[in-house]
């Protein structure tokens, strides 16, 4: 799961990035509006964290004039359904109202606890999907992305924390294919190096652990479990 942080206060940023790499996502952080807008624009996240109050940043646009929620709006304006947590101070009842009203899916109010806003994170992930249910589960593999436990056949299998990500990312979708790109993404914040093959190693590893047949390759497509139904995310034929 890769998420976007956006927040100015350096010390809450660098401790939620820290928190949520431990808890296994892939975590890139900016700390502007101008820098948000821009990273959205031109990049695909699984979630974003936004913080409300931003400074507008070195090159303001439209959207930094008005922080946040000038975020927010920008992203909605682009179709762009990825879903939105919003962070807000206690008092800003009135920023909570206009962050939902703009958009935004869920929203947090500082101080929180890091237990909170993972279970929020969850939630907000499964609405996304379409999943009512907590738990993944195909071919006899179950995953508890609350707990981070997979089990085949009931039987606890130990992943790393990488395979898990690899493993979740499939799971989530049962037939949608892959690309190692998209895998990449999914695995690594910005600055992380990225090993040439360590896509490969984890499926490799994944299929010792849960069966050979569990995870299917297209030649040159990508990665999948279940049936094919296609690229997840095919190219964009012309566009706006
Ligand atoms: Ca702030």
């Amino acid at each position: 799961m890769r998420l976007l942080l956006v927040e100015d206060d350096p010390m809450i940023g660098e401790s939620l990035r820290n928190a949520l790499r431990l808890e296994g996502f892939a975590v890139d952080w900016v700390r502007d509006a101008s820098a948000a807008d821009g990273t959205l624009a031109s990049e695909r996240f699984d979630l974003v964290l936004l913080d409300l109050g931003l400074p507008p940043g070195r090159s303001p646009v439209a959207a930094a004039d008005a922080g946040g929620l000038g975020v927010l709006r920008a992203l909605r304006a682009r179709h762009d359904s990825t879903p939105v947590i919003v962070l807000t101070a206690r008092d800003g009842v009135g920023d909570r109202v206009a962050g939902l009203d703009a958009g935004a899916d869920d929203y947090l109010v500082k101080p929180f606890e890091l237990d909170e806003l993972s279970a929020r994170i969850r939630a907000v992930l499964r609405r996304h999907s379409g999943r009512a249910q907590p738990l993944l589960s195909h071919g006899g593999v179950t995953l508890d992305p609350a707990t981070r436990q997979v089990t085949r056949q009931g039987v606890p299998v130990l992943l790393s924390a990488r395979e898990f990500a690899v493993l979740e990312a499939l799971m989530l979708r049962p037939g949608a294919l892959l690309s190692r790109a998209q895998l990449e993404d999914r695995l690594y914040g910005w600055g992380e190096e990225i090993e040439s093959n360590a896509v490969s190693v984890y499926i490799h590893q994944l299929r010792r652990k849960l069966g050979a047949d569990f995870i299917q390759n297209m030649r040159g497509v990508g990665y999948y479990v279940g049936t094919p139904a296609g690229p997840a995310t095919p190219p964009q034929a012309g566009g706006a």
